[in-house]
C-alpha cells in the first residue's frame, strides 16, 4: 500500500495508539508515548506472548527483574567493552556523528565538513546510583533484559525445584543509545523486550534451536501475521556476536523493507561460564541422575527468543492496516470514502465492544445502552459512543479494530435484544440481552 507507513502514523495519533514523547516542548527524539488504545494493544500482546509461554508451553515461569543491576554485570557480560559498540566518526565542523559503516563518503552528509577517525561509541546508557555523581556510583540502564535473568538462573532453580530443561521468561524496558533512532516504533532508545531464555543439555541445544524459530514463527502467523510477510535470516558465522553460536533473525516484511522483531539465539554456555568466572559463584548445573560424578556438572546451554514489543505491535498495525473503498458501512455519506478497517486479532484489539444507542434523543434507549455498557465493560474494554449518524460510529470503531459493536434500537425496548454487528464480515444479527456477555466471551475467544 502507498504511504503505509505515514498512514500507520497519522492514525496512531489521531486515534490514540502512539504518541511522540514531550511533544509540546517540540518532541524528544526516539521516544513515544503510547495513548489509551495504544496501551491497551501493547498490554494485550505482552498477554499473549506472556500465555503462549508460561502457560501454553511446559516448563517456562516469569521473572521480573530490576531494570538497574550491579555495573559487574555489564562489565562480565561484554556490554563495557568493544562488544557492544558501534564505530562512529564525527563532523569536525558541525560536530554530528554517524555510523561509519552507513557514510557513502568521508565527509560530512549534513554539512561537507571533514570527519575524525572511527571511534568507538558505547551504546549503554549511563547513569548514577547514589546521591553522589562520582565513579563509584556509575550503573548503566539495562541494554537487554536477559541479564537478569541469568543473574537469578540460580535462585529461579532453586526456588522453583527446576529440572534441566525449563525456560525463564522476562517482559521489560531496555535502554541503547542508538545512534541512529529511526522508523518510528522501529527503533527507539527505550524499549520494551519479551525474553525467554531456554536453559537445556548442550547435546539438545540444536534440536531445541529448531524447535524454538519454529515456535515463535507459529506464535506471529496463529496472530495474523500472513506468511509471505514474514521469513528468516541467518547471521553468517564470520558475523556472529561474542556469545553467539548461532543466530536467526525473524524479519517481517515493513513499508521500509525486511527487518527484524526477533532474534533467537543459541548462546552457548558463554553467559553462564562467564557470569561463575567473574563472581566466583558455582553456575553449573548438577544433573540429578548423576550422584555426584563431574561428567553429571555442567553449564547448561542457552537457547534464547528474544523479541521486541514495541517492533511487535508496529508489525500487527502495518499487517492489519486495511483501505476499502466505500460501501463496507450502511450509510450513503460513505460510499465515496475510503474507509480504513484494522483487521487485528480479536484478541489484540485494544477495545473488544462497542455500544451504540442508534439515536441519542430517546432517553429509553441511551439509558438501556449504557446499561449494557456499564456490564459489559466489567468483561471486556467497552466503549460507549452515541455522537453521529450509527455508519460513522460504526466506522470509527472499524478503523481501531474492534471486533464487535452492540446497537440498542427501538426493537431493543420490547424484544429486549440488540444488534450484534461483527467487523470483518458485516454481518448483522439479534441477540438477546440475557446471557450477552458470555456470548461475546465466547465469540472473542473463538
Ligand atoms: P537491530 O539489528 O535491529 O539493532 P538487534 O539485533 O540489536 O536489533 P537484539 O539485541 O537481538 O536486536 O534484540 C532483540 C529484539 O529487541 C529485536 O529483535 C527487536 O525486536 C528489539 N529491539 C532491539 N533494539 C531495539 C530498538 N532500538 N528499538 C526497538 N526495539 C529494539
Amino acid at each position: 500500500m502507498e504511504n503505509l507507513m505515514e498512514k500507520i502514523i497519522s492514525l496512531s495519533k489521531r486515534r490514540g495508539f502512539v504518541f511522540q514523547s514531550s511533544e509540546i516542548y517540540g518532541g524528544f527524539s526516539s521516544c513515544y508515548d503510547y495513548g489509551p488504545l495504544g496501551v491497551e494493544l501493547k498490554n494485550n500482546i505482552k498477554k499473549a506472548w506472556w500465555s503462549e509461554m508460561t502457560r501454553f508451553h511446559e516448563g517456562i515461569v516469569g521473572l521480573d527483574a530490576s531494570i538497574l543491576m550491579s555495573p559487574k554485570v555489564w562489565e562480565a557480560s561484554g556490554h563495557l567493552t568493544a562488544g557492544f559498540a558501534d564505530e562512529l566518526v564525527e563532523c569536525k565542523k558541525c560536530h554530528h556523528r554517524f555510523k561509519k559503516d552507513l557514510l557513502e563518503k568521508n565527509k560530512c552528509s549534513d554539512c561537507g565538513g571533514d570527519l575524525t577517525v572511527p571511534k568507538k561509541f558505547n551504546l549503554m546508557m549511563k547513569t548514577f546510583a547514589g546521591p553522589v555523581e562520582d565513579e563509584a556510583t556509575v550503573t548503566y540502564l539495562r541494554a537487554e533484559t536477559c541479564q537478569g535473568i541469568y543473574m537469578n538462573f540460580l535462585n529461579v532453580m532453586q526456588s522453583m525445584r527446576l529440572k534441566i530443561p525449563f525456560g525463564i521468561a522476562q517482559i521489560g524496558k531496555a535502554f541503547r543509545n542508538e545512534i541512529t533512532p529511526k522508523d518510528f516504533i522501529f527503533r527507539t532508545r527505550e524499549f520494551e523486550q519479551m525474553e525467554m531464555q531456554w536453559f537445556c543439555n548442550p547435546k539438545d541445544a540444536d534440536k531445541l534451536f529448531e524447535y524454538w524459530l519454529k515456535e515463535r514463527i507459529n506464535w506471529y502467523l496463529k496472530l495474523g501475521i500472513k506468511k509471505e510477510n514474514i521469513r528468516v535470516k541467518e547471521t553468517p558465522k564470520k558475523e556472529l556476536a561474542h556469545y553467539a553460536k548461532r543466530a536467526v533473525d525473524i524479519e517481517y516484511k515493513f513499508p521500509f523493507g525486511w527487518k527484524e522483531i526477533e532474534g533467537v539465539h543459541n548462546r552457548g554456555d558463554w553467559d553462564l561460564s562467564n557470569h561463575a568466572k567473574h563472581s566466583g559463584q558455582n553456575l553449573k548445573y548438577e544433573d540429578p541422575s548423576s550422584a555426584g560424578a563431574s561428567a553429571g556438572k555442567y553449564y547448561p546451554y542457552i537457547i534464547e527468543t528474544s523479541a521486541g514489543v514495541d517492533r511487535s505491535l508496529f508489525t500487527f498495525l502495518c499487517e492489519s492496516y486495511q483501505e476499502v473503498r466505500g460501501g463496507r458501512t450502511e450509510t450513503t455519506e460513505s460510499a465515496k470514502e475510503i474507509e480504513v478497517v484494522l483487521k487485528l486479532h480479536k484478541s489484540l484489539a485494544p477495545i473488544k465492544v462497542a455500544v451504540l444507542p442508534l439515536v441519542k434523543n430517546k432517553p429509553e434507549i441511551t439509558k438501556k445502552a449504557q446499561d449494557i455498557y456499564s456490564t459489559l465493560k466489567i468483561h471486556f474494554v467497552c466503549q460507549y459512543d452515541e455522537v453521529g449518524s450509527i455508519g460513522r460510529r460504526y466506522r470509527r470503531q472499524d478503523e481501531v479494530a474492534t471486533p464487535y459493536c452492540i446497537t440498542v434500537d427501538f426493537d431493543t425496548l420490547e424484544k429486549d435484544d440488540v444488534t450484534l454487528r461483527d467487523r470483518d464480515t458485516m454481518k448483522q444479527e439479534r441477540v438477546e440481552i440475557k446471557g450477552l456477555a458470555d456470548y461475546l466471551k465466547a465469540k472473542l475467544e473463538k
